[in-house]
């Protein structure tokens, strides 16, 4: 049997979804087309668009630009909604496609601060209240983090940080957050919001960002017309199609779905801390997203453990980016205050949403058996 218990690196599509597309795709061509096809695809791409208005409660003049993913919507945040002069403040734990543009913008001589997380992994709102100055102009902080599930009080930043400046840009990567938890852009308070696909079980390479109403966004890919001359190229419609029909599903669904990842994260949680000895489960005391577990296993290396579940067809994932040939300790526990063995012996397990108990007594047995074997040096 294959487990696949790695949803936050891609929520991959249900079979009916792919069904669904299979239907439609022939019908499908340039959206900036003036005939039949390319209306059909224009209703399409703005069917996408409706939908994510209504999933996040957008309101009619905020606008949604779709981009190849959240990596795109980011760095579009960064590059051409941060433009003006200004110190930018942001977290020490945010994905790389938040850190590397704003490592080069800060090559080329825009104004850094990085704020860190507790031990726990969260970033309070004290911490970005304290961070910010008069020069700060740009706010970009995680909704959720993809390692540990800690949900930052974004609304509490927000609201913080209105209380001081009216005109700081606020903006949060909710690629995580979407599709796991209630989210309501007004009530948030936000200016921009980053979306992904495939994180929420539509297609990878697809995306958007959420415009509060009032920005202007010079675009990032320079070309023709296409989402209000703020993106150039031509529009990625079967995985806008695949959007609609996730986030269509998911404004009925959510709720359950929520309750599903969570029985069974919590199951499985209360499963291995009973059952595995050395085992601590992260960033408790936060809250985290219903279908995520960050768990230390003592005396026992993660990549290691990765590949000896994946060989019995379960699928985990570490922390640890591989950067040329070598594997590097995930940078989101480095910066918690764990120590370089602790990161290194750190796995991810991320639910899908559709897992039920047996599933769970299924892995755990497993699990239990690979690390006893990796302690006693057998593996
Ligand atoms: N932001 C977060 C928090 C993520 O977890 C990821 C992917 O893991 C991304 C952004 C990048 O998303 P995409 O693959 O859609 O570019």
């Amino acid at each position: 049997m294959i487990v696949d218990l790695d949803a936050n690196a891609s929520l991959r599509p249900s079979f009916s979804l792919g069904e669904r597309l299979l239907a439609e795709w022939s019908r499908l061509g340039n959206p900036s087309a003036v005939h039949r096809l390319g209306q059909q695809s224009r209703a399409t791409v703005e069917r996408g668009r409706y939908a994510i208005r209504k999933l996040l409660n957008l309101s009619v003049h905020d606008r949604v630009v779709f981009t190849s993913g959240a990596t795109e919507a980011n760095n579009l945040a960064l590059y051409c909604l941060s433009k003006r002069e200004g110190r930018i403040v942001s977290s020490s734990i945010e994905h790389p496609c938040i850190l590397e543009p704003l490592k080069r913008l800060s090559h080329s001589g825009r104004s850094l601060c990085l704020v860190k997380p507790t031990t726990y992994g969260e970033i309070v709102p004290q911490s970005v209240l304290e961070a910010i100055d008069t020069e700060t102009s740009f706010i970009s902080i995680m909704a959720a983090n993809n390692e540990t599930g800690v949900i930052n009080d974004l609304k509490g930043i927000a609201s913080q940080i209105r209380s001081q400046s009216e005109s700081i840009i606020i903006h949060t990567d909710a690629a995580q957050l979407c599709g796991k938890s209630f989210v309501d852009f007004q009530d948030l308070g936000v200016d921009l919001l980053t979306l992904s696909g495939h994180k929420m079980g539509a297609l990878s390479g697809v995306g958007a960002l959420v415009v509060r109403e009032g920005y202007e966004v010079e675009p990032l890919v320079l070309g023709g017309p296409q989402e209000e001359k703020v993106r150039g190229g031509t529009e990625n419609v079967l995985g806008i199609l695949s959007m609609a029909l996730v986030v269509e599903e998911l404004i009925e669904t959510l709720a359950h779905r929520i309750q599903t990842m969570k029985t069974a994260r919590d199951y499985f949680e209360e499963r291995i801390i009973a059952d595995v000895s050395g085992i601590k489960i992260n960033s408790l005391e936060c809250p985290r997203l219903p279908n995520t577990s960050s768990i230390y296993v003592e005396g026992v290396r993660a990549d290691d453990l990765l590949v000896a579940l994946d060989l019995e067809g379960i699928m985990v994932s570490t922390g640890a980016a591989c950067s040329s040939g070598k594997i590097d300790p995930s940078h989101v526990l480095l910066e918690m205050g764990r120590s370089e063995t602790e990161a290194r012996s750190t796995i991810r397990v991320s639910f899908r949403g559709d897992e039920d108990r047996k599933l769970v007594d299924y892995v755990v047995p497993i699990f239990e058996r690979a690390v006893a074997r990796m302690r006693a040096n057998e593996l």
